[in-house]
């Protein structure tokens, strides 16, 4: 594509040069000839009238002398650059202003006949055969009493018109030569803005096309070809980065499966061949379970991941207790609560508050803030639940007074197994998978969830649910 369209332009470019040219050498010449034609014409006509009406009157009624009327035709011939006869209506000469006055002579126009010009003045040709050459004749009757007595015929040779015609026709060619250069300009324009900005963008869909996303390609230019060279570099960008976390994510499961893997390999092998004495076997069979527990969360967090971003928005919403709710997930945490002697304050607004949710997926959601909450809590410490509504909103608050996120991983938390330095002394197990279920799950529910942390301190999550409003049945 890129080399012929600059072709196919080229070849307009031509085509346009050769229709100028052939328009020049035939439109433009005939017309040209045809009113030099037509101007000379009348000129010579106004010439013959005159003629007619004066000298050649006179000399038919015998006023001049036939020497005198030749001497001024002689010097008009000169002036005109042209032949001046005087004919007989039955083409017998009178007078020729080209040759002298043969009186024994006598000299006829062969079938003259005065229709030729077809009512108009003027004739183009031999002049029934007098000339060798293509003559332009003019004609004006001579009349006395109304009768014609005869003809004044002026003769001009073509040729000094076909002259002037290829003189009028050079400065033709010189301005379609001037015109076809400046023409020039539209080319080097169509270079300058269409092509070259075609071309690089072409060359760049060629190194998408083989792979190479990271390829540079910027068009310098705020016109369409400069908006789509942007949107197709910020697309292979999207796609290079796309390609990026796929990989990363791939390298990250991979590592996840591979340490529990490689500790319930080693733990079984130091079982069979006696490393571990058959008496601490079930001290380490404990740790293999952990381990193959550590597994199972780390492939249900992947599916459900995996399941939230393919089906994107299928929610299964229904009308629930968001108070109700958050008391069940705080029971089935009972044990880790009175194991780390951890309390759990719950300020809840009213008797129930009603959402419209999916009530699995908020369960989850706060089943993972809770775990969090718990895993990075010190012991002794309080775990303060809050629902509070406002403006047709409910607002879920789950606060710690746990180790807390460095400013730094703040935005990191959400993503697919990060995990803080501070946390991986304290949690083992943790998939790093959690905050990222969390966050598809509010993000499908098109609502928002919220971190705000001290180091040392504590962490608070807030997430905002849609009230269920009785009104609206
Ligand atoms: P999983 O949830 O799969 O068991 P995880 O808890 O490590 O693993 P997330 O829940 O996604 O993963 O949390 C990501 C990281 O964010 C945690 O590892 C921890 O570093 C940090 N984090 C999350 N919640 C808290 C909290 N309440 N206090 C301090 N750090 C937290
Ligand atoms: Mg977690």
């Amino acid at each position: 594509m890129r080399r012929t369209l600059y072709l196919k332009l080229i070849l307009a470019y031509i085509i346009y040069g050769i229709f100028g040219f052939i328009m020049v050498t035939t439109f433009a010449s005939s017309m040209t000839l045809e009113h030099l034609k037509r101007e000379k014409a009348e000129h010579l006509y106004e010439e013959a009238t005159l003629i007619a009406n004066t000298y050649a009157t006179d000399l038919y009624n015998n006023q001049v002398s036939l020497d005198s009327v030749q001497k001024q035709l002689d010097a008009l011939d000169t002036y005109l650059g042209a032949t001046i006869w005087i004919i007989n209506p039955s083409g017998r000469f009178i007078l020729d202003s080209s040759q002298p006055i043969n009186i024994d002579e006598e000299r006829t126009v062969e079938n003259f006949d005065s229709t030729i010009t077809l009512g108009s003045y003027y004739t183009t040709g031999d002049f029934f055969g007098s000339f060798n050459e293509e003559m332009l004749s003019v004609y004006a009757p001579i009349t006395t009493d109304f009768t014609v007595k005869g003809y004044v015929v002026i003769h001009i040779s073509m040729k000094s018109l076909q002259e002037s015609r290829e003189a009028l026709l050079s400065i033709s060619y010189l301005l379609l030569i001037l015109l076809f250069l400046l023409s020039l300009i539209i080319l080097l324009f169509f270079t300058e803005f269409v092509y070259l900005p075609i071309k690089k963008i072409t060359e760049a869909t060629e190194h998408y096309a083989a792979g190479d996303m990271d390829y540079e390609l910027s068009v310098d230019s705020d016109d369409e070809l400069g908006y789509q060279a942007a949107v197709l570099s910020y697309m292979a960008h999207r796609v290079a980065t796309a390609e990026d976390d796929q990989k990363k994510f791939v390298a990250n499961v991979s590592h996840d499966f591979r340490s529990p893997l490689t500790s319930i390999r080693g733990y079984l092998e130091a079982m069979i061949d006696g490393t571990i004495p058959p008496e601490m076997h079930e001290k380490y069979l404990k740790v293999v379970l952990n381990e193959t527990d550590r597994l199972t969360k780390l492939t249900n967090g992947l599916l459900s991941l995996n399941n939230l971003s393919t089906k994107g928005m299928i929610l299964e919403k229904s009308i629930f207790d968001i108070n109700t709710i958050i008391k069940n997930v705080v029971e089935s945490f009972e044990g880790t609560l009175h194991r780390k002697k951890i309390s759990i304050d719950l300020v809840l607004t009213g008797e129930e508050l009603l959402v419209e949710a999916d009530l699995d997926k908020i369960q989850q959601v706060l089943y993972n803030l809770l775990d969090n909450a718990i895993k990075f809590s010190y012991q002794d410490s309080v775990i303060k639940i809050e629902t509070t509504e406002k403006k047709n909103k409910v607002f879920v608050s789950v606060k710690d007074s746990g180790i807390g996120i460095p400013k730094d991983s703040l935005k990191l938390i959400w993503d697919r197994f990060y995990k803080t330095d501070l946390s991986r002394g304290k949690d083992k197990k943790g998939t790093g998978l959690g905050l990222a279920i969390t966050k598809e799950i509010i993000k499908a529910h098109q609502e928002n969830i919220n971190v705000i942390s001290t180091e040392g301190v504590g962490t608070e999550f807030i997430f905002s649910l849609p009230v269920f409003d009785d009104d609206e049945m």
